[in-house]
């Protein structure tokens, strides 16, 4: 076996409390897959923070397969962000598909979400670099763990150390889920590299009676946190409606994830 790697923490502060990735606490990052109205997210905000989570999700716009898909609210959604943030106090993380939205995201965002289809998009990834807000950089579904390393370096080396890896499932020839969960990266990446990891059991199984046993597996294979998606009536979701959970499944979740990470002597992020 190589030589052990030791985590090194990401630190955020929002309104004077300090969030930390990577310091042997796990930490639950939820909301929806898009934003799609303040009314949601008010109400989701509401629910995954009193359920346990430190930190907010919600897709502002959308990298879909299908051009006539939902695309996201766009710029539209950002005030709907700077008041539910302010209302429920909690960070907020959302995917940022293109450097010219930098200058709309930069007060808006605690974290920048790069997605899938973008870990490759070396461009992006620089300008990320340029700036000191962490990133939480998502695996593409069919880059090897080295790959994604070297995509983290972009960033890495253009200056910004606050980048946290995201595990959301790589493409293989299973089709019983949406993609295949590769937990076995998350157990490596403690060991041999420096990037706290979280664990997004939604997109990584694409299946919401999957996501809890799995975010289980994700914290016992030693995650950072997870990641997963939340929405008031997951039926009538704009975009992945068919994985979301609904608020008493997400509470049930954040409990049995709090009892797993106390039996191996892990507390949650509070926020
Ligand atoms: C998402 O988080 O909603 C998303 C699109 O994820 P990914 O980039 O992992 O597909
Ligand atoms: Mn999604």
């Amino acid at each position: 076996m190589g030589k052990l790697i030791k985590t090194q923490p990401v630190h955020i502060i929002f309104q004077g409390r300090e969030i930390v990735f990577g310091d042997g606490r796990v930490a639950l990052i939820a909301g929806p897959c898009s934003i799609e109205s303040e009314e949601n997210l008010l109400q989701t905000a509401q629910a995954v923070k009193s359920a346990g989570a430190c930190f907010l999700r919600g897709g502002i716009f959308k990298m879909r397969t299908k051009q006539d898909s939902f695309q996201g609210l766009g710029l539209s959604a950002f005030k709907f962000v700077g008041t539910v943030k302010a209302a429920v106090g909690l960070p907020f993380v959302s995917e940022i598909t293109d450097p010219r939205q930098l200058s709309d995201f930069v007060e808006s965002v605690e974290m920048f979400q790069v997605g899938s289809r973008n870990m490759y998009n070396y461009e992006l990834l620089k300008e990320l670099g340029g700036l000191k807000k962490p990133v939480l950089l998502k695996r593409a579904f069919a880059a090897t763990v080295d790959e994604w390393l070297k995509a983290a370096d972009y960033i890495v080396k253009g200056g910004n150390n606050a980048v946290i890896l995201c595990e959301r499932g790589i493409r293989t020839f299973e089709t019983t889920t949406r993609n295949t969960l590769d937990l076995n990266s998350v157990a490596y990446l403690k060991a041999h590299s420096s990037f706290p990891i979280v664990v997004d059991p939604s997109h990584g199984t694409g299946r919401p009676e999957l996501i809890g046993p799995m975010s289980l597996a994700g914290v016992a294979a030693g995650a950072d946190g997870l990641i997963i998606e939340v929405h008031p009536r997951p039926p009538e979701a704009l975009s992945d409606g068919h994985q979301a959970l609904n608020f008493a499944q997400f509470d049930s979740i954040a409990n049995n994830v709090r009892k797993v990470a106390q039996a191996l002597g892990r507390e949650m992020v509070k926020i």
